[in-house]
């Protein structure tokens, strides 16, 4: 087993790693930036590092500093958690050469699906449906007005190195597309350092449905079922379940024929550790594959609450070069979980940032109730990051359980001081169409819209 490892990552996935290293009884090392000195996961690490100012570029993203840390500290290993340097080829790179195991997929499989048009290219090859596209990068004005033309509008142009819902914009006509072209560019010049674009079909309010995948270093992969991640705002997830409403009610078919083309992609990539295969459904059943997550996700504690498997866990594991435990009759989705993120931002303020002291802060518990976050009474929640401060998750023996659970947990999430999104993520579960399990991509706009504005009430 690793005797340590450190954990190149803040906020709620650092604590998420630490708890897991901490059940296999490995010793954890924090590294933060000046601005999350007393954030909790370096309280519950066993040691701490500090490896530079609050700007990500000056510290989280630094990875000369992330590895002279991981020197001084003689860790095994290194786990990236999500975001930051999780799916960087290069930082993967650095830490085998420097005898740091790095805990995600192995650097062929990163680079086989290293940015978004690549992936679509492999995709492709294994036999997995893509949107209508273009043939890889799309480099002037008039090679994305010929390739729209082709495609037909709507059209989606999206960053190849896009992450977070950023570096993506619809696209109607031509004239839409031009400045969709270099708006969608120079976000994503900003966001990711690379202003590559590519440009697919729009699939009008689709279903964001993804695979949970596991493979380990013997070419054995895993799919540990979907979850349903179409309740978004600006291509954001705020709410995910499992299983998904739309493959439970109206197409069973999917679950079987969607996670096998998951395992296809994974295996064409020689996939190892755990990862995301996501893909968009139309309302007819027909998919379509969007982008493959070469790391641990936002969303994967619906998947632990509702097959029972420890995904950081496996990571470890298969780090370790364990084989997989686990095969795929082993793994079945059991009742039903959904997950409500909760960030500091004020839903009735446009969803602006609402960093800030928090004065009072009680978590939910009770029966079926998980709270994965790293937020607490006089935590000061700084201005640098995502805006994400917990995730709560409530586990039921059908959906209809899990949602009761969940109303009723975040009626007792307290937290004052700052704004936070629990109030829009009640209006969502009180709504009639979530609650029959009617909904696509478009809700959180509809719901937006003014028509049921009304029903998000300030509490206090
Ligand atoms: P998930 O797919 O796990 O739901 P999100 O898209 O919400 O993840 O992203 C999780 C975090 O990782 C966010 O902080 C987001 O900004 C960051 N992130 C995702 N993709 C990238 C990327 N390509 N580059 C940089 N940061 C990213
Ligand atoms: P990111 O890397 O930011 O997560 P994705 O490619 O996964 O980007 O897309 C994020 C979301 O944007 C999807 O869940 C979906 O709602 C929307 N989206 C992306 N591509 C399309 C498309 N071709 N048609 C319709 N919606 C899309
Ligand atoms: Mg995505």
């Amino acid at each position: 087993m690793f005797e340590k490892i450190l954990v190149a990552n803040r906020g709620e996935i650092a604590v998420r790693i630490i708890r897991a290293c901490k059940e296999l009884n490995i010793r954890t090392v924090a590294v933060y930036s000046e601005a999350d000195e007393s954030s909790m996961h370096v309280q519950i690490a066993d040691e701490a590092i500090c490896i530079g100012k609050a700007p990500s570029s000056e510290s989280y993203l630094r990875i000369d500093r992330i590895i002279s840390a991981a020197e001084i500290a003689d860790v095994d290993a290194i786990h990236p958690g999500y975001g930051f340097l999780s799916e960087n080829a290069h930082f993967a790179d650095i830490c085998e050469s420097c005898n740091i195991r790095f805990i995600g997929p192995s650097s062929r499989a990163m680079n086989a699906l290293e940015d978004k048009a690549l992936s679509r290219m492999l995709a492709k090859k294994a036999g997995v449906p893509v949107p209508p596209g273009s043939e890889g990068l799309v480099e002037s004005e008039q090679d994305a007005l010929i390739n729209a033309k082709r495609i037909g509008y709507p059209v989606m142009i999206k960053a190849i190195a896009g992450g977070g819902g950023r570096g993506m914009r619809a696209a109607h006509n031509d004239i839409s597309l031009v400045k969709g072209y270099h708006a969608a560019r120079s976000e994503a010049e900003g966001a990711f350092g690379n202003s590559g674009v590519y440009i697919e079909k729009l699939i009008e309010n689709p279903h964001h449905i993804e695979f949970q995948i596991l493979g380990d270093n013997r070419g054995n992969i895993i799919h540990l079922g979907e979850r349903d991640c179409s309740i978004q705002r600006r291509n954001q997830k705020i709410l995910e379940e499992t299983p998904s409403p739309l493959i439970e009610n109206k197409h069973k078919d999917l679950r079987k024929k969607m996670g096998k083309a998951a395992i296809r992609l994974a295996e064409m990539a020689h996939y190892t550790s755990a990862g995301t295969v996501e893909f968009i459904v139309d309302d007819k059943g027909a998919f379509y594959f969007l982008e493959v997550n070469k790391r641990i996700q936002v969303e994967h504690p619906i998947t632990e609450e509702a097959t029972g498997v420890d995904l950081v866990k496996q990571q470890i594991l298969i780090a370790l070069g364990e084989p997989l435990r686990l095969s795929q009759s082993d793994i079945a989705i059991k009742g039903h979980a959904i997950e409500c993120r909760i960030n500091a931002e004020d839903p009735f303020n446009d969803f602006r940032p609402s960093p800030g002291r928090i004065e009072m802060h009680y978590a939910p518990g009770g029966p079926g109730v998980r709270v994965d976050s790293h937020a607490y009474a006089g935590y000061t929640v700084p201005p640098h990051y995502d805006s994400l401060i917990g995730k709560l998750i409530t586990y039921g023996k059908d959906r209809r359980e899990a949602i009761d659970k969940m109303s009723r947990a975040l009626s007792e999430y307290m937290i004052t001081g700052i704004k936070t999104t629990i109030p829009f993520e009640q209006a969502i579960l009180q709504d009639p169409n979530f609650r029959r399990g009617v909904y696509s991509t478009a809700f959180v706009e509809q719901l937006l819209g003014g028509v049921r504005r009304d029903l998000i009430s300030e509490r206090d």
